[in-house]
């Protein structure tokens, strides 16, 4: 028999497991963020229904990612680092973030929320990695907020928002073409 701190601690769980569930996550990454066992997901499975498939490792992706991928990269994890500063939990920043990004990107979005997860385990130093490999800096370029390796010094040569906004600019033969000075 449990009391009730022990009760609502486990309908929490439950609760954010079934959160999770509802935006993709695989059983690994809800029992790291839940602390429920496999079998008690699977005592719920008509309310939980976890993703198949094996989990993403993050930490060498980040580094062959495309640009966009680093783009929703960085903007995930400044939305989880904001939210955990103003006092959230970990998992309950995670989840915000995430469904606050689906809900801009739709069916769009290029990042899972297992890869998500993942990255912010590796940002914060938490659940399945013990200490950060990843930072959220902002570029002294242009201030958007970049995930980055962790001791790397911020440049705009290096920040993905900067890259965008170059990429989006005509290059200068394309200028000339079209007589633009
Ligand atoms: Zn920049």
């Amino acid at each position: 028999m449990c009391n009730a701190s022990t009760f609502d601690r486990r309908i929490d769980a439950l609760a954010l497991a079934r959160d999770c569930a509802l935006l993709g996550a695989r059983a690994r990454t809800i029992h790291l963020l839940t602390g429920l066992a496999d079998r008690e997901l699977k005592q719920y499975s008509h309310l939980i229904q976890p993703a198949q498939g094996r989990a993403p490792d993050t930490r060498d992706w980040y580094h062959t990612a495309t640009l966009h991928e680093r783009i929703e990269s960085s903007i995930l994890m400044a939305n989880f680092q904001y939210l955990r500063g103003l006092g959230f939990g970990a998992a309950q920043s995670l989840v915000e973030s995430y469904r606050f990004y689906r809900s801009c990107l739709g069916g769009r979005c290029r990042i899972s929320f297992d890869r998500a997860f993942d990255l912010a385990a590796h940002t914060a130093g938490m659940w399945l990695a013990h200490c950060p490999s990843f930072q959220v800096l902002p570029c002294p370029a242009c201030r958007a907020q970049g995930l980055q390796t962790l001791g790397a010094v911020p440049a705009g040569s290096r920040c993905p928002f900067c890259k965008l906004a170059a990429s989006a600019q005509p290059r200068p033969r394309a200028r000339r073409r079209r007589g633009v000075r």
